[in-house]
């Protein structure tokens, strides 16, 4: 069988690995059949890929690779203080979702639904907390004036997580989500790697939803001085979560 080079952001498939896709990328990895070799190796290849995609989408967020914005569905009625984008319709790995003009936009609930994009750019005025409802992104780069609805990102498949330096919401840290003094800690992807968490020690709150439906996690240590609602952790989802305080 022939072994393929697929890109992960436009999906072209190479038979000799390339220099550089026509798209811009480069950090091709050499493509895993998961029947004919293991299930490690596959997972092991994914993983790879998806880095190698989370790396690309940090040189184009901070504008270092040039990439063309998706096309967007928006809503936009003269009356309207803000116009609304319903849908982002790029059919790529890597969406971005930017909008040029004087008036506010709010990126609404599941815009990538149904679509194969896994990693999004977002440079909007507001998202709102189901944005990546029903959509596979794992990816999320957020903009410089990004704020999110409610400060509550909700379920989803998220791995990576970057806030642009210049947003005067949030900030991240080892793809964790904080206020931007760093002192309250708002979302842990639930696909983040790694079994255990420490909170890092410049947090003093932990938002009540901020750990919700954790792929991988079982052990989180949290600062005697933190402030948290104990019964965040009632949830079936993390009822195996235990919780060391240090
Ligand atoms: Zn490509």
């Amino acid at each position: 069988m022939k072994r393929l080079f697929c890109c992960p952001v436009c999906y072209k498939e190479y038979e000799i690995k390339p220099e550089k896709c026509s798209c811009g990328f480069t950090d091709f990895i050499k493509e895993v059949d998961y029947f004919e070799q293991s299930r490690e190796l596959y997972e092991k290849y994914e993983n790879d890929l998806l880095f190698s995609l989370y790396k690309f989408t940090k040189a184009v967020f901070y504008g270092k690779i040039p990439y063309a914005p998706d096309v967007l569905d928006v809503i936009d009625h003269p009356s309207n203080k803000e116009i609304y984008i319903k849908g982002a319709c790029g059919n790529r790995g890597l969406a971005l979702v930017k909008l040029e003009g004087d008036r506010p936009c709010v990126a609404d609930d599941g815009i990538l639904a149904f679509d194969k994009t896994n990693a999004l750019i977002i440079d909007v005025d507001e998202i709102t907390s189901n944005l990546l409802d029903e959509s596979l992104v794992k990816i999320l780069f957020l903009g410089p004036k990004c704020k999110i609805e409610n400060n509550r990102l909700l379920r989803n498949s998220l791995k990576y997580l970057v806030v642009h330096r210049d947003n005067p919401y949030y900030s991240s840290e080892d793809n964790v989500l904080f206020s931007k003094d760093k002192r309250t800690l708002l979302y842990y992807p639930n696909y983040k790697k790694g079994e255990e968490y420490t909170v890092p020690s410049f947090v003093t709150h932990i938002e009540k939803s901020a750990f919700r439906y954790p792929y991988e996690l079982n052990k989180i240590y949290i600062g005697k001085h933190v402030k948290f609602d104990k019964k965040m952790f009632d949830f079936d989802d993390l009822k195996h979560i235990e919780i060391v305080c240090i």
